[in-house]
This record gives C-alpha cells, structure tokens and sequence, in this order.
C-alpha cells in the first residue's frame, strides 16, 4: 500500500467559467489556470502521483506547454490513471476535500464523484468529495480562490 497528498488553489476571477471535479457550475467567477483550472482535480492528480512516486502534475503537464491550454482536467486525470497502471498500481480510495466560501457545492457533489468515477474507472463507492467553507476566513473565506485537498491510497499489484 502506498499513501499521497495532493492539494492546491486557484484564484477566482470574472469571465472564467467554474469547473469543479468536471462538473460546470454556476457561479459568477471562475478559476484562472492555463487548463480548465479544475482544482479539485488537480488535487487528485497530485495525490495519486505522491503515493506512486511519480513527482506532480506540474511535471507531467507544465503550464508552459501549449497542449494543455484550456485543457479538461478530467483528461490529465485519465494520463494520470495511465501512468499509475503502466506502474503496476491500483487505486484503493480517494478522499478530497473542497475548500469555498461559495458556491454551495453540496448540490454537485455526486456529479463530481460520477465524473471523477468515469474518468479513473473507478467505482464510486472508492471516492469520497467533501466541501467546506472556512467560515469566512483567509483567502476561500474571501473568495479569493478555492483550494483542494486530496489523500489517495494506492495498491502495489
Ligand atoms: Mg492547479
């Protein structure tokens, strides 16, 4: 068994469409980011990697590289899953956590939990997405940005 973190944060801005774990959602700002800025995913993507060894996401897909401009997340989350089989690992659980003041994300959650699902081929039951505000503190409680947390446990097969 192998264990990893991940986390992140993007900032909130107008004129951006917000995705969160694949999903749309309504809301008047969006994340900036070179891809979609899906930072729940990027969380995800970091957590897998650190308990595979595998560095992060920033190494396997650098903002510098015109590919990934405006990218689903979902589809590095996918390459992520590629390289953990090519490994010889196998996902045992996932367990994230949504950082923002607003949008309520409770309404989404299952939806990220299909998408995130379907793009690890994964079973749901193996996923776990939380939310939370932080009260109204610091910079999510701000609205400033949203941040993600995520631990994964991986199986050496
Ligand atoms: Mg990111």
């Amino acid at each position: 068994m192998r264990i990893g973190q991940g986390y992140d944060v993007h900032q909130l801005v107008e004129g951006r469409q917000l995705i969160l774990g694949g999903v749309p959602i309504a809301f008047e700002k969006g994340l900036l980011g070179h891809s979609d800025a899906d930072v729940l995913v990027h969380a995800v993507c970091d957590a897998l990697l650190g308990a595979a060894g595998l560095n992060d996401i920033g190494h396997h897909f650098p903002d510098s590289d015109a590919r990934y401009k405006g990218i689903s997340s979902l589809k590095l989350l996918q390459s992520v899953c590629t390289l953990l089989a090519e490994n010889a690992y196998r996902i045992v659980n996932i367990d994230a956590t949504v950082f923002a003041q607003a949008p309520r994300l409770a309404p989404y959650r299952e939806q990220m939990r299909d998408q995130l699902a379907a793009a690890m081929h994964l079973a749901c039951g193996r996923i776990n997405i939380k939310a939370t505000t932080t009260e109204g503190l610091g910079p999510f409680g701000r609205g400033e940005g949203i941040g993600a947390m995520c631990i994964a446990l991986l199986r050496s097969l």
